[in-house]
């Protein structure tokens, strides 16, 4: 199960980027080639963001189909796998153009602090 692993580099990401602030919704965008599971990647980012400002957040997954450009003819396929075959002339010559990024397309944080901000102290 890679999701962890990704759902965590996604958590790290996040808490940076709400500064102390409380996040109440995190979107994703995960291209079909990362072979990610939705329900296990929610499973996951609930335990990755217990403790931390993602606490409770809500995590919406945005699947986004991949594409692959054919070396061969200059035609691009749409990917949902991995097997890669051009759907114009057949070659597997291609080259996978996008499908297997994973990036946090948008993230709701509350504007004022719930709590003072030094109400946790953490030393870095
Ligand atoms: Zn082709």
């Amino acid at each position: 199960m890679h999701e962890m692993a990704i759902t965590q580099s996604v958590v790290d990401a996040v808490c940076e980027h709400a500064a102390g602030r409380t996040v109440h919704s995190v979107t994703v965008e995960v291209g079909m080639l990362c072979a990610v599971v939705p329900d296990a990647m929610r499973f996951c980012f609930d335990l990755a963001a217990e403790g931390t400002v993602a606490d409770g957040a809500r995590l919406d997954i945005v699947e986004l189909p991949g594409s692959a450009h054919c070396r061969g003819c200059g035609a691009d396929s749409p990917l949902t796998d991995l097997i890669v075959l051009c759907r114009h002339c057949g070659s597997a010559d291609v080259a996978v153009v996008s499908g297997l990024d994973l990036r946090i397309r948008s993230m709701e944080v509350s504007t004022a602090c719930a709590q003072p901000v030094d109400a946790e102290t953490t030393p870095r």
